[in-house]
């Protein structure tokens, strides 16, 4: 006797390689039905014997396609219906909505030996790929996911390609972007003025011009990049000067797994991380002697590397040790993805384009990945990884959540996925503004959501809080910056109910109206209560003190010396030949225009400056990167602090730490020691205030989070010290610690609330 079956799939199995998998899979055990996509998911009715069934559900789940994630399936048995064969049925859109569209991901093994095997039709072919590789969310227009909703609408298939994208048996059945060289997108080179250069081989001509000190803007998958040879110190300043970059580290693009080795000292979960199909950058420990240029990432001890993950940068990448791969932007504005756009915003910095005519239609930066405690940490989500959504554990009304003001991205709640948008960058500039617009409309139309509630910062003057009070009026939730930061934590890790939680960050607008930063608190997804802080200090000039660290040692060495405060800095050679110390005494009496502030990222950027190594910075978080740099580990120094109560919180004054610095610095003692000895210290006391509030509530969870924990040695610190004292606790690795994570905490937060009405 006969059964029939109808499954739902819903997660990614589109353009994934999903309908072919289950065709085969059918075949395989003699069934009949269909499989087809809708825009809620995959449909599948098979029928046959019931063991021939029982086989092929427990293969589906042990065989998945590799880019394949199943979120749900739901199974009913139904009449048997009379039909001879499987098939699979061509799409049909209906109104409700759980397709989940797919990441961009890197070309394949497979592809790669079709691309460099000289008897494949698509030999040195730029844009080969299959429906386990290659674009996704950067090419697509609307929703279903076909060919006809993507930038490939316009290459129709010549009738090689047209028979692999229809035959089910085909590694690229219905590939929407499958493309050859007859049928497909084409490279050209343009020079500085946007006119097309005639050359025979665009590739060979950006190599020759790359070898001879070029910047070349290259169009990549989710963007622009800038493109140097990065074994050039030349061509690496000239770059650096043209972006007017004065050392922010650059990414670069390393040949292959082996080069990476010669470059850097590689964990295996490091090497794991770079050649998986997302191929984020990877901040990796740097050898001392390379090939590389010390210009990339001067002072710094990390180096950021990716490996290629398009046809065109193997094919590049074959004739260089390592390229400068660089977003193609001006300084805080968003990457480029249009080649006009390009060749406007680009004028003055690249000498040449290398173009293709497959229009990119979504923004999408490299992302940026660390492994700290042997597990993989997202930094930067962004191409690769968004919008594959995280999986929640309850579900939510639909929510649009705005984030933060620096290094933002968006999230959509929908049931129990939240869907984060590629990375947005700093809301500072028009261009960034525009583009968190254009991120909102494409991450409601890629979700098919049409959200409830608007979710945004406390801080009145970001200007993700005037966009959300534009769209909801009154019914506008805001989160506070380091609350979003714990939910985010929790949610990630799918944990509820009260935490301690950590969160050490550079700055976020506190209910007391000060900028917080250094907070204990006890959070759960709805509400929090400040159990401590680190002890409030004077930020001198406001903005001014976050670019000049020295005004921020200043403030601390006032806390500590009193006026006696000038000699110190005197001896420490803190304070710049130009400056007006008067002037600055004036400015802390007085406090004009200095809030104070509990932020861990401020004392960072003060023991820098402390120890000589940082009195202005260039960009955020470079005093801090390059103190971690000169961590050892190797110290048993333990620096003092002092923990008062005040008001039922706990006050965690790190004065008595930084007096300790200052004066082991005057005696001599290395920047190594200091460094180590101040990373454990404060470890020291933050095991120390935990303890306290641990006793206090009887809460063991912690759930670390904050910009300041994309320092991996104050992480990893933090974690085994925690543990060792019996804590349970979580940490950020599917979103960003900073404050690219806290629109998922948002959302979650104002879903919990309004669940809990
Ligand atoms: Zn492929
Ligand atoms: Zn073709
Ligand atoms: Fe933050």
């Amino acid at each position: 006797m006969n059964i029939r079956v109808k499954y739902l799939f819903s997660g990614i199995v589109q353009g994934v390689g999903f309908r072919p998998f289950i065709y085969r899979l059918a075949i395989e055990n003699s069934l009949t039905g269909f499989v087809q996509n809708r825009s809620d998911g995959v449909v599948v009715e098979v029928q046959g014997k019931p063991e021939a069934i029982k086989k092929f559900d427990s293969r589906i789940k042990k065989e998945l396609p590799p880019l394949a994630n199943v979120v749900n399936i739901s199974k009913k048995e139904i009449p048997i219906v009379d039909e001879k064969s499987f098939q699979i049925i061509s799409s049909h859109k209906d109104k409700q909505a759980s397709v989940h569209i797919t990441p961009d991901y890197a070309t394949c093994n497979d592809c790669l030996k079709e691309l460099f095997d000289p008897k494949d039709r698509r030999y040195r072919y730029p844009f080969i790929n299959c429906t386990n590789c290659g674009p996704r969310l950067t090419i697509i227009k609307d929703i279903p996911y076909d060919r006809i909703n993507t930038s490939m609408s316009k290459f129709p298939l010549c009738p090689e390609c047209r028979k692999e994208y229809e035959d089910p048996s085909n590694r690229r059945f219905h590939a929407e972007p499958n493309a050859c060289p007859v049928c497909g997108p084409k490279l050209s080179l343009l020079n500085e003025n946007g006119d097309q250069i005639s050359c025979p081989d665009p590739i060979e001509s950006t190599i020759d011009l790359l070898k001879k000190e070029n910047i070349l803007a290259i169009k990549g998958l989710g963007g622009f990049h800038l493109a140097v040879d990065a074994t050039n110190t030349d061509a690496v300043k000239r770059l650096r000067s043209r972006k007017f970059r004065e050392a922010k580290p650059f990414a670069i693009m390393v040949k292959n797994i082996e080069h990476a080795s010669k470059i850097a000292e590689l964990m295996p979960e490091e090497k794991e991380l770079l050649l998986s199909a997302e191929r984020p950058i990877v901040l990796v420990k740097k050898k001392l002697k390379t090939v590389i240029s010390d210009a990339i990432a001067p002072g710094m001890a990390n180096l950021g590397i990716m490996l290629p993950y398009t046809p065109l940068h193997h094919l590049l990448l074959e004739k260089f040790d390592a390229l400068v791969m660089t977003s193609a932007n001006q300084t805080d504005e968003p990457i480029c993805i249009d080649n006009n756009e390009a060749v406007r915003r680009l004028q003055g910095i690249a000498d040449f384009f290398l173009v293709h005519n497959r229009d990119i239609l979504v923004r999408c930066d490299d992302s940026i990945a660390i492994v700290a405690e042997k597990k993989p940490r997202i930094v930067r989500r962004s191409r690769s990884f968004s919008p594959k959504p995280v999986i929640l554990k309850d579900s939510y009304p639909n929510i649009l959540a705005l984030g933060g003001q620096l290094k933002n991205t968006i999230c959509i709640l929908k049931e129990n996925c939240a869907f984060l948008s590629p990375y947005i960058g700093d809301m500072e500039t028009p261009q960034a503004r525009d583009f968190l617009h254009e991120s909102i409309s494409l991450m409601e139309r890629i979700t098919e959501c049409k959200p409830d509630l608007i979710v945004c910062d406390l801080h009145p003057g970001y200007y993700t809080t005037q966009v959300a009070q534009k769209m909801a009026g009154e019914n506008v939730i805001q989160v506070q910056h380091h609350h979003a930061h714990i939910v985010s934590c929790m949610a990630e890790n799918n944990i509820s109910g009260d935490v301690i939680g950590l969160s050490m960050d550079g700055t976020g607008y506190g209910e007391d109206g000060a900028v917080w930063g250094g907070e204990f608190l006890i959070a759960n997804e709805t509400s929090f209560t400040r159990a401590g802080h680190i002890k409030y200090f004077l930020l001198p000039g406001g903005e001014a003190a976050i670019h000049e660290p020295w005004r921020i040692a200043a403030s601390l060495l006032q806390d500590i010396y009193g006026p006696d405060w000038k000699d110190i800095a005197k001896k420490l050679k803190l304070v710049p030949d130009k400056a007006n110390l008067s002037l600055l005494d004036t400015v802390m009496e007085k406090k004009i225009n200095s809030p104070y502030t509990s932020s861990l990222g401020r004392v960072f950027d003060a023991v820098s400056a402390i120890l000589g190594l940082r009195s202005k910075v260039s960009f955020e978080g470079q005093a801090a990167m390059e103190l971690e740099a000169f961590f050892t580990g190797k110290t048993d120094l333990s620096m003092p602090f002092s923990i008062l109560e005040e008001n039922n919180q706990y006050v965690l004054d790190l004065c008595p730490m930084i007096k300790d610095i200052v004066e082991r610095r005057l005696r001599g003692e290395s920047l190594e020691a200091l460094a180590s000895g101040f990373h454990i210290s404060l470890v020291q006391a933050f095991m120390a205030m935990v303890e306290k509030i641990r006793k206090k509530t009887g809460l063991n969870g912690i759930a670390l989070s904050g910009g300041c924990f994309q320092n991996r040695a104050l992480l990893q610190k933090s974690i085994s010290k925690m543990k060792a004292s019996g804590f349970e606790v979580f940490s950020h690795h599917l979103v960003p610690t900073n404050d690219g994570g806290i629109a998922l905490g948002q959302a979650v937060c104002a879903g919990a609330r309004t669940s809990k009405k």
